[in-house]
């Protein structure tokens, strides 16, 4: 299996806080893996270092074997990094498929001139995306007037208009309804599998973690406590330990 992304010793400090410390490991090809633990556990600050917001203290990146450690948010997501943002990044004064134009547009580097020609840009890639996430019927709409759970959608078909690699999805479901929580998570799980991205991210809802997840690694104080199958995790006296507060 191709390792897509690697950490090795990624260590973050604030002051005398050490949120993330010594924390290495492997993301494949095609994989779904979790990244969970307790709030303040540094999932966070991890994915800041993943994307470039956050500089290591210590430690390595690396994407598809090249070293990424240290290099700016922009240069990592020209490298095919996709994210979904925990805050909703879209532009409310215009439609979903707008929204989704403007990413592509983005994505192939064109200029973006005025809205009349926009309007006319990829937009069947757009639909298609918008199809991926069950949101064709909405095209039209302005995201100002969506449900929470749509707005999230979009914002996954958003970050799929760049052909991600790999996708970083920090709490995605944060906000949501437990319906809305398991339909999202299960729509990510359908697009991994079908298009072969790789996928790592959070999620406080364990019954979500455990139903999706191919892989889950646990974080506690900053430190990966466990890397293993869902069954392992499930059955792992440290991570029920860390959960029960015992
Ligand atoms: P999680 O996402 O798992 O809840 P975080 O990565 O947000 O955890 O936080 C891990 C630890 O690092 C916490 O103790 C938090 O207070 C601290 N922390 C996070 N970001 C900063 C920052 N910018 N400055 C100082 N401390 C921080
Ligand atoms: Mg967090």
């Amino acid at each position: 299996m191709s390792v897509v992304l690697e950490t090795r010793g990624l260590t973050k400090s604030f002051g005398g806080i050490v949120a993330v410390n010594d924390v290495s490991f492997q993301l494949h090809k095609g994989e779904l893996l979790a990244l969970i633990g307790p709030n303040g556990a540094g999932k966070s600050t991890c994915f800041n270092m993943l994307m470039g917001q956050l500089k290591p203290t210590r430690g390595s990146v690396f994407l598809m074997g090249d070293d990424i450690t240290g290099k700016s948010p922009r240069e990592i997501w020209r490298r095919g990094v996709g994210r979904t943002f925990q805050i909703t990044a879209t532009y409310a004064s215009m439609t979903v498929i707008e929204n989704v134009q403007m990413a592509l547009i983005s994505h192939n580097r064109q200029v973006f001139k005025a809205l009349p020609f926009a309007h006319r840009m990829h937009r069947d890639r757009a639909m298609d995306l918008l199809a991926m996430v069950g949101m064709e019927g909405q095209a039209e709409r302005h995201c100002a007037v969506l449900a929470y759970g749509d707005l999230k959608r979009l914002e996954l078909a958003i970050a799929l208009a760049h052909e991600p690699t790999l996708l970083l999805m920090d709490e995605p479901t944060a906000g949501m309804a437990p319906r809305e929580r398991i339909a999202l998570m299960q729509l990510t799980a359908d697009i991994v599998r079908d298009r072969g991205v790789s996928v790592l991210f959070t999620e406080h809802d364990m019954d979500v973690v455990f139903a999706h997840a191919h892989r889950i690694m646990v974080l506690n104080r900053g430190e990966l406590i466990a890397d293993g199958s869902v069954e392992q995790i499930r059955n792992d006296p440290r991570v029920q330990e860390v959960y029960l507060g015992g």
